[in-house]
């Protein structure tokens, strides 16, 4: 099987709604990474992206739902037969209806309480269900031609960098799907903030994305919580230590090339060392291969290009190390969140 590219054409786009209402799965754009689609209420289709993505089945997936208005969001949840709102307690319901008002369609996912209707392979046997609506045209075109909730982890083989273009996803997955949709590259770049919503109507962060923590706290007028993360309770599976991993090791350096003297770089750097400049300042690219995370300075070019960076990287010859991330506003902390998981130990 060769996977084969669908554009965004409305007969491709119908070509890969059916696809998808059949039962198969097809990789679609999303503002935040590339998506591997399938039904998300039929456990058949679940299935088959949890083989295709080697990933383990303890980690659950998100459902995509179409837009809909401010106002109906919730409701809408409830009518595709996802979320049990007679769960919710009023405090939660009313900062959960402020979040989807405030950041939907867009990166930013909420964990609710599911109905019997969605399969324990979506939510890895929680009684909770993460929900999303995407803010891509081209997803919430299928989506809406759909007609019907779809699970769409990134199109990656599990634990791997996310895909940010057509071209990362056919690196990905070439041979184990059917169908990738291209819409060009994510405008994001990194995965959606997890939020569950606590029955005091208070936010448990579950990892850091695309809603930064500033804009949740604004609108929620709620503290925002993260969590103690044990290793052998953790709250939400995408919370493993590695994840989005490059082939070859990454090496977090303890500080940006700029602060470190000739002798800390030579003992701490390989002499074929390639590394990722996040500070936005070039002063050694003389003296080693490295890569400029964000040209502009800004975080949302960095959150934009990272992965592309990491597979950009892990093609070069050579020793990989990242800059450390020191800022702590706006993207700069799910950044860091995936380059620390990047770097970290495999088992
Ligand atoms: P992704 O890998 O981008 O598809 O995101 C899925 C991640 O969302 C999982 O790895 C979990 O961290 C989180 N998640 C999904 N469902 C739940 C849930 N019911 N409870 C807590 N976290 C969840
Ligand atoms: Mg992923």
């Amino acid at each position: 099987m060769t996977a084969r590219v669908l554009s965004a054409s409305s007969a491709d786009i119908d070509r890969a709604v059916a696809a998808l209402k059949s039962g198969e799965l097809v990789a679609i754009p999303t503002e935040t990474v590339y998506g591997l689609a399938g039904l998300a209420l039929h456990t058949d289709a679940l299935a088959r992206i949890f083989a295709a993505k080697e990933r383990p089945t303890f980690d659950p997936l998100i459902a995509h739902v179409a837009p809909s208005p401010r106002g109906e969001r919730l409701l809408a949840l409830s009518r595709v037969h996802l979320v049990d709102l007679t769960q919710l307690t009023a405090a939660a319901r009313t900062t959960a209806e402020a979040l989807a008002d405030a950041f939907w369609p867009g990166p930013m996912t909420l964990v609710l309480p599911r109905t019997r209707a969605v399969p324990d392979l979506c939510t890895a046997g929680l009684d909770s269900v993460a929900v999303r609506m995407p803010a891509h045209p081209v997803a919430q075109e299928i989506l809406r031609r759909v007609g019907e909730p779809l699970a769409a982890p990134s199109a990656n083989r599990f634990g791997r960098v996310s895909p940010t273009t057509a071209a990362h996803v056919m690196a990905e997955l070439h041979d184990r799907i059917d169908w990738i949709v291209d819409g060009g590259p994510c405008a994001v770049g990194v995965e959606s903030t997890v939020l569950a919503v606590q029955g005091d109507g208070s936010c448990a962060l579950l990892r850091p994305g695309g809603v930064t923590e500033a804009q949740l706290a604004a609108v929620s007028g709620q503290p925002v919580v993260r969590p103690q993360v044990s290793p052998l309770a953790l709250p939400s599976p995408g919370l493993l230590a590695s994840h989005y991993a490059p082939n070859k090791p990454l090496h977090l350096l303890p500080a940006p090339l700029h602060a470190l003297d000739r002798a800390a770089r030579a003992r701490l750097l390989a002499p074929d060392a390639v590394v990722l400049v996040a500070s936005g300042r070039g002063d050694h690219a003389a003296e080693f291969h490295t890569v400029l995370l964000t040209p502009d300075g800004t975080d949302a070019t960095a959150a934009q290009r990272l992965f592309a960076c990491l597979r950009e990287m892990d093609a070069a010859q050579g020793t990989l190390y990242a800059e450390p991330i020191t800022q702590t506003t706006g993207l700069w902390p799910a950044i860091a969140d995936r380059l620390g998981r990047a770097s970290a130990p495999r088992l």
